[in-house]
């Protein structure tokens, strides 16, 4: 290990040399209580920041155990430090000057979830830090100044690392608040198990966002409240007695007129599979985080998906068992995503008839009538509502807005009127009742096979022996991989940028690594999910540094991207 001053000394070296003379400092050096380390050292002034991470020994950065110990208090203190040291860096971003990218100092930007991130990772036992930031190195022209990235490397960064990165020196106060609310959130999903539940709405939450662009709670915003017969107490470790409405498994409806809310709590439950920041008012709204949300996708590549279970006999002859398609219809998308969550494993779908393709969701007694059964190849999503959740047992929550067919088969329905929710199941119950007769001759529907999961992708020369193969994230739309591009953008469970590069580096593992022509995609799901586990997101980024822009998805969104990877066969 080198030290500090010897940095230094090779700074001053080669300053106002050409920019290429920075990459000898690339390494490990020793400042004080942390190590810097220089992991990639950007090739011009123009070009991507360079790479650096500063590493505190868990001693030294003396963290309590019962903060880094557990899963889920670690990611929730580590996504802590990461706003704070952020916060810090903001205030030196271009206080160093030059051309290009000279004197940035850039760290993630969490949003309102809080997620597993590469910027900081926390190593349980030791308790050991690495923090991860990008740095542009600065130059005029292409000229080396090193000048100004002695003042970044010897005074801004120990400054932020020593107010952030340190135990003595944080908030503690706050710490703690940020690990007993992690400890709460975690105890409300191992009830939600315990009592049933497919989701938790605790009173006083905010649903609605600031706008269309904004993940901020909405200032003004009605608090939601339980309707008493839903309501449920839950006992957390911290918060004390938390009441709210807990949605049981089964099928859930939630009605009422337009813009009474409806998708505002459906969208509010989606993130649930997520935790959230204190001050979010989505603290405490929590849902099964198995949940995948089933929407129409037209357009999307839907690869040997077995969608039999809905889609039977279309008139191409195509087979339904392993559907093939590069532009999907509205009802095949959306069948080939409820199957595709099945092998995800969800035990809970969440769908707004506003997304939903109609043909898919119902079909109207006049409709059977008049166009026959045997004309129509598509068994929607109402027939076989009951049998996910009574044989598979995976329970729905369905906005519907304008069909009340469902109300047949909801187990629950929930009404939203000026953003309060109602329980009406018994009249939903009485009023369907009436109309009854118009489903009576309805021939029997039989059961729909177990969908076949066993889905096997060759394994791809070009891809094994492309060691360069470029990930290239789109915001949260898509992702690429050389040059094909996987559309995310309704794949509406991912929340962050960094997920999605995290699903391209993933997908370019499975692909040089694999996808062998034998191993299913369920197997290969299960080794990226493993892998990640066990050793963090670096381990399918093969590269000399790991990135410091990775966020790790679900299980659920790691199935999404390869399953909409058209260069699968
Ligand atoms: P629906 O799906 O029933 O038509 P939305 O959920 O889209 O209605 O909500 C309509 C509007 O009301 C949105 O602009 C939303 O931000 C706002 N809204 C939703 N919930 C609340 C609330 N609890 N308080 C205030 N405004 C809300
Ligand atoms: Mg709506």
């Amino acid at each position: 290990m080198k030290q500090a001053s010897e940095l230094q000394d090779l700074l001053r070296r080669i300053d106002h040399k050409g920019y290429p003379a920075y990459k000898d400092t690339a390494g490990r050096y020793q400042f004080g209580t942390y190590v810097l380390s220089i992991d990639h050292v950007q090739g011009d002034p123009f070009a991507a920041p360079s790479k650096v991470s500063i590493l505190v020994e868990g001693k030294k950065a003396g963290f309590p155990a019962e903060m880094t110990e557990k899963k889920h208090t670690r990611t929730a203190l580590a996504d802590a430090l990461i706003r704070r040291f952020a916060r810090e860096a903001e205030q030196y971003s271009h206080k160093a000057k030059g051309s290009g990218k000279s004197g940035l100092l850039s760290v993630s930007r969490p949003g309102q979830e809080v997620l597993e991130r590469s910027a900081c990772e926390i190593t349980p036992g030791s308790g050991d830090l690495i923090l991860r930031l990008e740095i542009g190195f600065p130059a005029n022209g292409r000229t080396i100044n090193s000048g100004e990235l002695i003042k970044i490397l010897f005074r801004f960064l120990p400054e932020c690392a020593q107010r952030s990165l340190y135990y003595k020196n944080a908030d503690q106060k706050h710490l703690e608040e940020v690990r007993r609310l992690a400890e709460d959130q975690y105890a409300i999903r191992a009830q939600l198990r315990e009592r049933k539940l497919a989701a938790f709405v605790a009173d006083g939450a905010v649903l609605p966002r600031e706008s269309g662009i904004s993940d901020r709670p909405m200032k003004r915003a009605v608090a939601f409240r339980s309707p008493e017969t839903m309501a449920v107490e839950l006992a957390l470790p911290y918060a004390g007695s938390v009441r709210g409405m807990g949605i049981p498994q089964g099928v859930t409806l939630i009605v009422g007129g337009g813009y009474h809310g409806k998708s505002t709590l459906l969208k509010a439950l989606e993130r649930g599979v997520y935790n959230h920041i204190a001050g979010d008012g989505r603290e405490y709204v929590i849902t099964d985080d198995s949940a995948v949300k089933i929407r129409a996708e037209d357009g999307r590549s839907i690869q040997k998906t077995d969608i039999s279970m809905f889609i039977n006999g279309l008139p191409n002859g195509r087979d339904t068992k392993a559907f093939v398609t590069e532009d999907a219809s509205g009802s095949t998308s959306q069948a080939a995503n409820v199957v595709e969550a099945m092998e995800a494993g969800t035990k809970l779908f969440l769908i707004d008839e506003d997304t939903s393709a109609t043909n898919f969701m119902i079909r109207d007694e006049l409709m059977a009538r008049v166009v026959h059964p045997n004309m129509e190849p598509i068994t929607p999503f109402i027939d076989r509502v009951e049998e996910l959740a009574d044989t598979y047992g995976i329970s729905t929550i369905l906005v519907a807005g304008s069909c009340g067919s469902y109300f047949y088969k909801a187990d629950h329905v929930i009404q939203m009127m000026q953003y309060q929710p109602a329980e009406i199941t018994e009249l939903a119950k009485q009023e369907a009742a009436r109309f009854a007769d118009m489903t009576k001759d309805k021939p029997a529907l039989s059961a729909a096979a177990r969908p076949a999961f066993h889905r096997v992708f060759a394994s791809s020369k070009k891809a094994a022996q492309n060691e360069r193969m470029k990930v290239k994230g789109m915001g949260k739309d898509a992702v690429s991989i050389d040059r094909d591009t996987v559309e995310l953008r309704y794949v509406e469970q991912l929340v962050d940028n960094e997920q999605t590069m995290a699903l391209g580096y993933m997908l370019k593992y499975a692909k040089q690594h694999l996808f062998d022509g034998k191993r299913d995609m369920q197997e290969v799901a299960g080794l990226l999910e493993q892998l990640v586990e066990e050793k963090g997101i670096g381990a399918v980024c093969e590269g000399r540094y790991l990135p410091c822009n990775l966020a790790v998805p679900r299980v659920q969104e790691i199935f999404a991207c390869l399953n909409r990877c058209r260069s699968l066969s």
